[in-house]
């Protein structure tokens, strides 16, 4: 199975919805939030001079010089979105192209966007590589993480299967 971006930001978001998702459990679809941030990410790559860029089982928001840029619509799961615009970095650099990574934050209600500047570093590189290896195991174990209640579920595609 090829691993993507999405699955390596679930993956330290929510374990569960990472299983949830690798076993193409897809109820992403319905939720209103995902669309929020899928429009999203339309806008800014339409007005963007690049666009979206597909390479491989990835999808990059954009790339503008020495960055890839990634957009999200709230800075709630930095660590998350940081790992997943670091694999991102990860599959560019095999294909030989060296970019930092900027992850932008678009605020509700904000003016101020925040901006993260990410750089992959080779001991980064080395625990991508494993964990790669790692998800792929995981998502194939036929066990289903246990449903544990977290705030963090109440923005969450997979809120219904879980809670109800
Ligand atoms: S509802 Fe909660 S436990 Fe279930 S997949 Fe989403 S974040 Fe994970």
């Amino acid at each position: 199975m090829k691993i993507t971006g999405t699955l390596v930001n679930y993956f330290f978001h929510c374990k569960r919805q990472c299983w949830l998702h690798g076993n193409r459990v897809n109820l992403e679809d319905n939720s209103e939030l995902v669309q929020i941030g899928k429009q999203l990410h339309k806008i800014k790559s339409e007005k963007s001079k690049s666009g979206e860029v597909a390479i491989d089982s990835i999808k990059i928001d954009r790339i503008n010089g020495e960055y890839l840029i990634e957009y999200k619509k709230s800075d709630a799961d930095i660590k998350a979105a940081s790992w997943q615009v670091l694999y991102y970095l990860l599959v560019l650099k095999r294909k030989g192209i060296d970019k930092k990574g900027k992850l932008i934050c678009m605020e509700k209600n904000k003016e101020v966007k925040k901006v993260f500047e990410i750089v992959l570093t080779k001991s980064v590189e080395s625990i991508l590589v494993n964990l790669e290896e790692e998800i792929k195991e995981f998502i194939m174990t036929k066990d289903i993480p246990p449903f544990e209640y977290e705030p963090k579920c109440r923005k969450c595609a997979y809120y219904s299967y879980c809670v109800i």
